[in-house]
């Protein structure tokens, strides 16, 4: 998951020239006027832009990112154009990545793209393979992808996204970079191509063209630049390409049918985390909401705490799951930097201490997997001094830094989410039944009240479980009990969060949370008063952080009871629900014969979703979530690699236990 950043030295020009490939990132005679002509003059975007402007969104694909010239340039035209689609989507690809400080000082080259520029570098991240998504702008999005194109294009679940409308091949010289150009490439991006979809470079190789014709592109040289006698364009032809992609897959019950929508209108049941994450998502996406809430107010569940801690949930090696947490805690990081930026969303960015030996006791990380897999700017070992340092308080055991970890009040967050003139907060509306009409879920809020919208999105953690559609999923409920404490002199000089047996968070209105016990709970009656035991047990386990026992209070001040609602596997259930009898039914086989093969794609109820079991991870799973869900209901390419979104699909339970019953 880690990645290699770009080996560069500078010309005497200031440009960059790559000590890995041995070639120019751009041309020395003017790179900007070279980067207009070869890709957004050549592929004539701003008449385009004009023509589709009642679109919903624009695609552009760029394999070799490098220093996002093209892009500072592409944003730039957008910006300068009245007349364009809805939003840009820029979906770049990067193998080695330039740090923050060398971008920053290839920009300083480019004055006229300085408002450009601070907006990438204001979220760019230099680290970590995967897909970053990057909210630029309301209607520009750039999903940087890091890792070797060819992995990221097949990784990416292209048949569920949007067509790329134009390609911008800007690798290194081919005769320097091969891999960038070989054929099994081009077949990938043909087809992530619709039959409108047009490509440019500025190499006219005779190996690029017919890597090109061979993929289903008709191929042009056209006038290049400066010294350049030609560059290449190229546009999708009719015929579908040579290596064009099974439509049914290797995992059918994951495969998706596209659904549509008429009117832009949903209703999210659950204003919790997850509810108003989701809600905010699709609203700023042109959708009217309709959020729901049983509860009086919002965040009343386990979103409710006065205080929640961000930090990345670690793993010892590789996994879907392991991509899924890192890609959440970045994007959440990104997020509430950025709404932080602009009103006050509860968010206190003073990182996150994890005391090593205190946690994970049944399965320890292990420090030198932990440095293999992550960067150091999402997590680093600190020595018991570090630590200590850290948090401003004396701490007796190494521990795990999450330096753009910190705590958030979910609550004012949840505000700061619906607080949307196209999302409508409903409170005190409980959500008995959803039944499908012909387009559309009507959804019953008691006997009486029904709203009918295109899309439902079910939010409510294990309320989910009382709804017809969710009663196969299996969820657990974990009930968990914070405990509020004064602060005195001594503890409220800790000044980041610190997690061990329990979480203790820097002070605020002199008092610390103290969060949280870890009890299953039955869910027919779930016990939701607090116990003095638990109480003390929380500060008992909290003070057990500290070596100085004075350092934190014994008075309990506040206990607060909330139920967590957690998946079989402990990983997020979030997608469109199945349609659990025809499933079975289809996949019947799959009970004989676990790797029995189908020719029939699974069966999903259109338009009803699900968004739950975000355990006690909801602070940095939900943000991106929602994104993934708003970009399933929008049909915007999707922030996820297929296998993240197959592991949080719905229906991983069901085919599972199909598959299960091979093996009794
Ligand atoms: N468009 C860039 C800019 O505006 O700075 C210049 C791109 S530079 C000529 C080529 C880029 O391709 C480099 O950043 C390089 O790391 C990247 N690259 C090379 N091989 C790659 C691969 N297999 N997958 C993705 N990117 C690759």
């Amino acid at each position: 998951m880690k990645i290699e950043n770009a080996s560069i030295s500078w010309l005497a020009s200031g440009l960059p020239y790559s000590t890995q490939f041995q070639d120019i990132y751009y041309s020395e005679d003017d790179e900007l006027a070279e980067s207009r002509h070869v890709f957004l003059d050549a592929n004539n975007l701003q008449q385009r832009w004009s023509s589709a402007a009642a679109t919903s969104s624009f695609h552009i694909g760029e394999l070799g990112f490098g220093s996002g010239l093209n892009f500072l340039q592409t944003l730039e035209l957008w910006q300068q154009c009245d007349e364009r689609p809805r939003q840009l989507h820029y979906i770049a690809f990067e193998k080695y990545p330039l740090t923050l400080q060398q971008l920053s000082r290839i920009h300083q080259r480019w004055p006229k793209l300085s408002q450009q520029s601070s907006a990438l570098i204001a979220q760019y991240t230099d680290h970590s393979e995967g897909c970053h998504m990057l909210l630029l702008a309301a209607d520009v999005v750039l999903d940087l992808y890091f890792g070797d194109a060819l992995a990221a294009l097949n990784a990416r679940m292209s048949e569920s996204c949007p067509a790329i409308q134009c390609w911008f091949l800007d690798g290194f010289s081919p005769a320097k970079n091969s891999e960038l150009w070989q054929q099994e490439l081009m077949q990938a991006l043909a087809a992530s191509s619709d039959n409108s979809t047009t490509l440019s470079s500025y190499s006219v190789a005779g190996k690029v063209r017919s890597a090109l014709k061979n993929s289903g592109f008709e191929v042009f040289k056209v006038a290049g630049f400066g010294r350049k006698r030609h560059s290449l364009f190229a546009q999708k032809s009719d015929q579908p390409a040579a290596a064009s992609k099974e439509n049914i897959s290797a995992t059918p019950w994951f495969d998706l049918a596209e659904v549509s929508f008429q009117d832009k209108t949903v209703v999210v049941i659950g204003a919790g985390l997850a509810g108003c994450s989701t809600a905010h998502s699709l609203a700023q996406r042109g959708w009217r909401v309709i959020l729901t809430e049983a509860g009086s107010d919002l965040a009343s569940g386990a979103s409710g705490n006065s205080h929640l801690a961000l930090r990345c949930r670690l793993f010892n090696a590789d996994s879907s799951e392991a991509r899924f947490f890192l890609h959440a805690y970045l994007f959440a990081c990104r997020q509430f930097q950025q709404l932080q930026s602009q009103h006050d969303i509860g968010w206190n960015p003073c990182a996150v201490v994890q005391l090593a030996n205190a946690m994970n006791k049944r399965r320890p990380l292990l420090q030198e997997n932990l440095q293999q897999l992550y960067s150091e700017q999402i997590v680093r070992r600190l020595s018991k001094q570090e630590a200590s340092k850290q948090a401003a308080v004396l701490l007796d055991e190494e521990a795990w830094f999450f330096p753009q970890g910190g705590a958030m009040q979910a609550a004012a967050l949840c505000r700061s989410y619906i607080d949307h003139p196209n999302i409508e907060l409903k409170l005190n509306t409980r959500i008995s039944a959803l039944s499908r009409n012909k387009q559309s879920w009507s959804v019953a809020a008691g006997s009486e009240q029904f709203i009918d919208a295109d899309a439902v999105v079910i939010a409510n953690s294990y309320g989910a479980a009382q709804l017809t559609q969710c009663q196969d999923l299996a969820l657990q409920l974990v009930r968990g009990q914070t405990t509020e404490i004064p602060a005195n002199a001594n503890s409220e000089k800790l000044a980041s969060v610190v997690c061990g047996a329990r979480t203790v968070f820097p002070a605020a209105h002199n008092r610390h949370l103290i969060s949280a016990s870890y009890h299953l709970s039955d869910s027919e009656s779930p016990d939701l008063e607090p116990h003095s035991e638990d109480s003390t047990e929380n500060i008992r386990l909290a003070q057990s952080n500290f070596p100085a026992a004075e350092l934190l209070s014994s008075n309990a001040g506040a206990d607060r009871v909330s139920l967590r609602c957690n998946s079989a596997d402990r990983f997020p259930i979030v997608g469109l629900l199945p349609d659990t009898e025809k499933m079975k039914t289809t996949y019947a086989a799959l009970s004989k014969n676990a790797s029995a093969k189908f020719t029939t794609r699974g069966h999903y109820l259109p338009g009803l979703y699900v968004n739950i079991a975000h355990g006690s991870n909801g602070l940095a799973s939900c943000p991106i979530s929602a994104e993934l869900l708003a970009s399933m209901i929008n049909r915007e390419n999707l922030p996820l690699s297929r296998n993240i979104i197959h592991s949080l699909n719905p229906s991983r339970f069901l085919i599972r236990d199909l598959q299960k019953q091979k093996e009794n």
